[in-house]
């Protein structure tokens, strides 16, 4: 990876065509000038033989630019190629694992619509509709799969996209809404369409346990507190004094659940002469705060529309990139020795992703070292230790046995199915 960021500063570097373009538009400006002249001297009732000679000046001027331009061109083109071969040795053209156990081509208007989601969801509106369009005009045809031998639109969630009924319009609307509040935060650092928004959904917010409504104030306090803008407008004062007349009006329901928050904020007062230097420094000067509520924003709109902070088709592809390079070693190991893989509900390699991408515990059987499944669920015996229910099975054989972790003996009707 050196290699390449290495090459990405070296164009970013070298390949400075401020000047070029510069160089270049003073020669238009001096073209146009030239033909504007010529078009004055032609109205008169005795053009002037002038023109040649203009012409003849132009010309060596505009020569210049353009070997001007040639050589400027000339490092960001050898750049260019340079950075073509890193890339070309970094990333090996490699094919793709074989997709044996093909679960997509059976369900292709349920990726049409992750994908239109996707589009949705990124405030890519225009494209997402005219991929709306085309898809339920040409809508696609499912085909088997070993899995999957009768393919067919079953589920509801499934129809909406291939027989038109997808509320793209809805979802578009309530997304542009969603970006034109965070729009407000991040880049013109103004709260005020968020906590409207938090505002109108207080109770709803509340009864999920979120915190968004108070980080708000919290940060419009302290945009007050600290914000001495000398351009601020009359009706918009700032400083500390009207920092405390927001905090009296609209900390009085923030009092309970955010008690020592509060008292923080109210400690953070006393140093108003001095508050760079105060103990309470982080939380008047915190660079993130903006990012962090603009992201808790984001997250608590997504989860009222019933949708997860991030886009699943992003996190799909991510989490199998992660893991190709691990399944092409794989592939190649078992081809070298000849076995295949025949689970098809679980992985036959652990990958390690990374913290956010663990969605929910999962369980493998000390015994058979199995990962649990529908089929094959964690059982609980009444000693307290769980086992797979195939690895239940074998050991049992339906009668009493012995666990095979403590001396403890149990009849497997007496164990329990856990839900993780
Ligand atoms: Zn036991």
């Amino acid at each position: 990876m050196d290699d390449l960021r290495e090459q990405v500063e070296l164009l970013e570097r070298s390949a400075n065509l401020a000047t070029t373009i510069g160089g270049v538009q003073t020669a238009i400006d001096q073209l146009v000038a030239a033909r504007a002249d010529m078009a004055a001297a032609m109205t008169r009732p005795d053009p002037p033989h002038t023109a040649p000679r203009a012409l003849a000046q132009l010309q060596d001027a505009v020569t210049k630019t353009l070997d001007a331009a040639q050589k400027d061109l000339k490092p960001i083109y050898s750049g260019l190629t340079k950075y073509g071969k890193v890339l070309d040795r970094k990333f090996k053209d490699k094919p793709l694992p074989s997709a044996d156990n093909d679960a997509l081509s059976s369900h292709p208007s349920l990726i049409n619509r992750a994908i239109a989601m996707h589009l949705l969801r990124e405030g890519q509106f225009a494209v997402a509709s005219t991929f709306i369009h085309e898809a339920s005009r040409r809508p696609p045809h499912p085909a088997p799969t070993p899995t999957t031998p009768n393919p067919n639109v079953g589920e509801s969630w499934e129809k909406d996209l291939a027989e038109g009924t997808f509320n793209s319009e809805k979802l578009q609307a309530q997304f542009a809404d969603m970006y034109h509040i965070l729009h407000q935060l991040r880049h013109e650092r103004n709260l005020d369409p968020a906590i409207q928004w938090a505002k109108q959904r207080s109770h709803v917010l509340e009864t999920r346990g979120s915190n968004l409504e108070f980080e708000l104030a919290r940060l419009q306090f302290v945009r007050l507190f600290v914000g001495q803008d000398q351009d601020a407008m009359d009706d918009c004062p700032r400083g500390p004094l009207h920092a405390y007349r927001y905090a009296v009006q609209e900390f009085a329901g923030f009092q309970k659940r955010y008690a020592r928050e509060v008292q923080e904020l109210m400690g953070a007062m006393a140093y108003w002469e001095n508050a760079q230097d105060s103990p309470y420094r982080h939380i008047l000067y915190n660079d993130c705060a903006w990012e962090e509520v603009a992201h808790s924003f984001n997250r608590e709109f997504c989860s009222l529309l019933g949708l997860s902070a991030d886009s699943p088709l992003f996190i799909a592809a991510t989490a199998g990139a992660i893991a190709l390079p691990t399944l092409l070693k794989m592939q190649s190991i078992m081809k070298e020795k000849r076995t295949e893989w025949t689970t098809q509900n679980e992985l036959p390699v652990e990958i390690p992703l990374p913290h956010p991408y663990h969605f929910h515990s999962i369980f493998v059987c000390p015994v058979s070292k199995e990962q649990s499944t529908d089929l094959n669920p964690p059982m609980m015996m009444p000693c307290g230790h769980v086992i797979a229910q195939e690895s239940l099975d074998k050991l049992s054989k339906g009668a009493r046995f012995k666990c095979p972790y403590c001396p403890n003996e149990s009849h497997p009707r007496d164990a329990r199915k856990v839900v993780l």
